[in-house]
Formats: structure tokens, C-alpha cells, sequence
């Protein structure tokens, strides 16, 4: 028979729920619920990009970022699985097409490397030295992380949620969180279609649908999904190893390793939704920027494609913490589309938080009350 009480209830096992169901329990706490509407990387995590960066404009990007790059290193074994998560440090090669964004990067790395990320500025001829089919047209520079790289989004999710299970997390698949109950501003309990739990701690990892579960609460949470689309071609030889990613084109394209090539662009006036149909005018809008930027692409033969949700915070960067004014409401969402790289920190970073009131990174800017005074952060360096 299911709980009906719990120290903590994680609502959403997409990578980020598992994640912090999985720290959570590693750390001590004993009973951890872990609720599902479908099934883990049902959401965005099963159709995302899965790319994994360090190079951001942000001090507080950067290091996140870096040091859930070094859990994702060890993943395979601090998680104790098999089938490993095919983590892959294949790079990350960023390209500038202007002098204003040729500028934001060497920003970018002089951050970076104070920080101990290891990334370098590329003339384009360098560039095409690590993708040499890679277009000079227009191309003003480039910067370059061997770090950076690739993970399978499903293995990953998977990983983290038989490692939750083995620590006595009890992980409720097809059920629906329908509604949360608080008395004088704290969390009393977690209503879903399956029954009632009673707890004061609630972690809201439900991606896209993270605003209603706040409304649940009586919480204004200004997350919203926006359509993402993205494709698969057919397996080729490998012939390039990183991530190429351009913000002005809004573009970004990785070689796997079984030879397909995964790549999105962003779709200019995708309005708030929870719409994943994919769209032919997808089509047309990768294939001309596929022939600008890496032209013999353009041969290969599509598979599939499909569309995500990215959950959209108002500043484009994660919510992260507790939620005044309900004491035991915290928030993992608002990722807009950089959920999937920052989730191994962000279980543990949580997981501090709730269990003793601290984190070792700060996170606090990160609030969700910094829309409320006024205190967007702003990241330069994103798709979409
Ligand atoms: C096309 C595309 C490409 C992307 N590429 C990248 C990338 O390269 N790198 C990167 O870092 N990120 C990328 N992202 C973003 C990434 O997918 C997300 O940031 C990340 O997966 C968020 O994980 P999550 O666990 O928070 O959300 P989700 O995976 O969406 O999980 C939320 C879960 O909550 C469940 N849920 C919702 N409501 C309820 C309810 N009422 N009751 C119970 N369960 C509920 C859902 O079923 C879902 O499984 C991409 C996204 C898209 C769409």
C-alpha cells in the first residue's frame, strides 16, 4: 500500500525530481515521496537536447553548471549504474556572428576561467580545425570547452530513480498531484488521484506545469511552457565530436554516439502553451540554418522529430528555493531550457536547502521573489 505520509513529497520525475528525490534520500531523509503523472522523462527531460554546458555569462551559471559537470563524471558509479548515462565530454564549440556577441564572449570566458572552466577563444579558421565542415561565412570567432558535452536523458533519469528506489524513496508513477492543502501558511498535505499524503515539505519539480501545482497552493507562479521543436537524422560516421551552438541563429546541433545528429532551432512568436505538435515550418527554418552554418548536413536524411516544453521562467533562468509566503513550498523549475545540464546540482543543492537550511552554493538570487522586487537575472548566453 502507498504512504499517506511523508517528510518530504517531490512532485514531477523528470531528471530534476529524480535528482532531488535521490539526494534527498542520500543525505538521510528517510521518507521521501516521489509522485508521477506518467512515468520518469515523461516530460521535457525524454524530449530534450540533453547537451551539457559550462560556458554561460553568469557567475552563478558558470558554477552550477561546472560542478553538476563533475557529477555528471562520475554519474555511472555515484549512481550505480549499468547501463551508464553515456555521458560523453565531446565539447562544446559556441560560434559569434557579430562583434557584439564575438565581445560577450571573450566576457564569457575570462568568467569562465576564473573559475577554473577550461575554455578557449578560437579564430574561425581554429574552429574549423574541430568541425572542419563548419561555414566561415560570416563568422567572427568562437569559443571552445572539451568538458562540455552530451548525456541520454532517459538513462539519466532512469539512474537517479532506481538509485532513489534503493535508498527507500517510494516512487508513485500514474498518479496525479489534484491538489495541495496548507493551514496558516504551511503545507499539511499533498492530494493526488490515488489519495492523500500528509507532509509539511513539497518540492515542485513538475516542469512546464510547475505554475499550476504552485496555484494548488495558492501560490502566482509566472512559469509557462513554450514550444520547443527539435530532429533526428539517420546514423552516420563520426565526423563531429561537439555541440555546435549559435545564439544568433538561435541554432544548436551534436552528433550522438551512435552517429545520428539531434539539432533544434528556436521558433521566432512560440506563445505560451503546452503545445508539442511538431510543425513543418520546423523543417524549413532548421534546414536553412543547417546549410548556413554546417553546410553537408544538409544531405542527411531525417528520422523524426518532435517538440518539447521548455518551462519558462519571465528572466529565463531556473526557480530555485522556498516559497514565502507557504513555509515548506519549494521550487526546482523555471529551467528554460537548461534544466537537463543543471539537474545534479540542483538535487543537491535542494536537498541542503530543505534539510538544513543552507546551501553550499548560493542560490538565493534565485528566489522566487526576485520577480516581485524587480531582480531579473540576466543571462546572456541562451538559446531561445
Ligand atoms: C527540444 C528541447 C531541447 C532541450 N535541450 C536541452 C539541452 O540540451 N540541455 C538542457 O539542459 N536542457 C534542455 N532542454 C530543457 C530540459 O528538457 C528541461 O529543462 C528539463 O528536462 C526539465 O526537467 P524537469 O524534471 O524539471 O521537467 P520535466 O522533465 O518536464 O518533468 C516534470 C514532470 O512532472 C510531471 N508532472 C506534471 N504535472 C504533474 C502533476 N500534476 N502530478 C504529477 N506529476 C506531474 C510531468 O509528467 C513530468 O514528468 C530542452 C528542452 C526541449 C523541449
Amino acid at each position: 500500500m502507498s504512504r499517506n505520509s511523508a517528510d518530504v513529497v517531490v512532485i514531477g520525475a523528470g531528471v530534476v525530481g529524480a535528482s532531488v528525490a535521490f539526494e534527498l534520500a542520500r543525505a538521510g531523509c528517510k521518507n521521501v515521496v516521489l509522485i508521477e503523472k506518467a512515468t520518469p522523462a515523461a516530460g521535457s527531460t525524454g524530449r530534450c537536447g540533453a547537451g551539457v554546458r559550462q560556458q554561460f555569462g553568469t557567475r552563478h551559471n558558470c558554477i552550477l553548471a561546472r560542478e553538476a559537470v563533475r557529477i555528471f563524471e562520475k554519474m555511472d558509479e555515484y549512481l550505480d549504474y549499468r547501463p551508464g548515462v553515456e555521458f560523453r565530454q565531446s565539447g562544446y564549440l559556441m560560434v559569434a556572428y557579430s562583434d557584439h556577441e564575438w565581445n560577450q564572449f571573450k566576457k564569457n570566458v575570462e568568467l569562465e576561467r576564473s573559475l577554473d572552466i577550461d575554455v578557449k577563444t578560437l579564430t574561425p579558421e581554429e574552429a574549423r580545425g574541430i568541425v572542419p565542415f563548419l561555414s566561415l561565412d560570416r563568422l567572427v570567432g568562437a569559443t571552445f570547452c572539451q568538458e562540455d558535452g552530451h548525456a541520454n536523458p532517459f538513462h539519466t533519469t532512469f539512474a537517479y530513480v532506481q538509485a532513489a528506489r534503493r535508498l527507500g524513496v517510494e516512487v508513485q508513477t500514474h498518479t496525479s498531484v489534484i491538489g495541495i492543502e496548507t493551514s496558516s501558511d504551511r503545507i499539511q498535505a499533498v492530494v493526488t488521484d490515488k489519495g492523500r499524503i500528509s507532509t509539511n515539505t513539497v518540492v515542485n519539480c513538475a516542469g512546464a506545469r510547475s505554475g499550476e501545482i504552485a496555484s494548488m497552493a495558492g501560490i502566482d507562479l509566472p512559469v509557462y511552457g513554450e514550444r520547443h521543436q527539435i530532429l533526428i537524422t539517420e546514423p552516420v560516421n563520426a565526423c563531429m565530436g561537439p555541440m555546435v551552438i549559435s545564439f544568433h541563429h538561435d541554432f544548436y546541433c551534436q552528433q550522438t554516439p551512435h552517429g545520428s545528429f539531434i539539432m533544434g532551432v528556436g521558433m521566432p512568436g512560440e506563445p505560451k502553451s503546452f503545445n508539442i505538435r511538431s510543425s513543418v515550418e520546423f523543417l524549413d527554418e532548421m534546414a536553412r540554418k543547417l546549410v548556413t552554418i554546417l553546410p553537408p548536413l544538409a544531405e542527411l536524411r531525417v528520422v523524426r522529430q518532435w517538440a518539447g516544453l521548455y518551462d519558462r521562467s519571465p528572466d529565463a533562468q531556473p526557480i530555485l528555493g522556498e516559497c514565502p509566503p507557504v513555509h515548506g513550498f519549494y521550487n526546482a523549475n523555471g529551467f528554460s531550457g537548461h534544466g537537463f545540464m543543471l539537474a545534479p546540482i540542483v538535487g543537491v543543492l535542494l536537498s541542503e536547502l530543505i534539510l538544513t537550511g543552507k546551501t553550499s552554493i548560493p542560490i538565493s538570487m534565485l528566489d522566487a521573489g526576485r520577480f516581485a522586487r524587480g531582480e531579473l537575472v540576466l543571462e546572456p548566453t541562451v538559446v531561445g
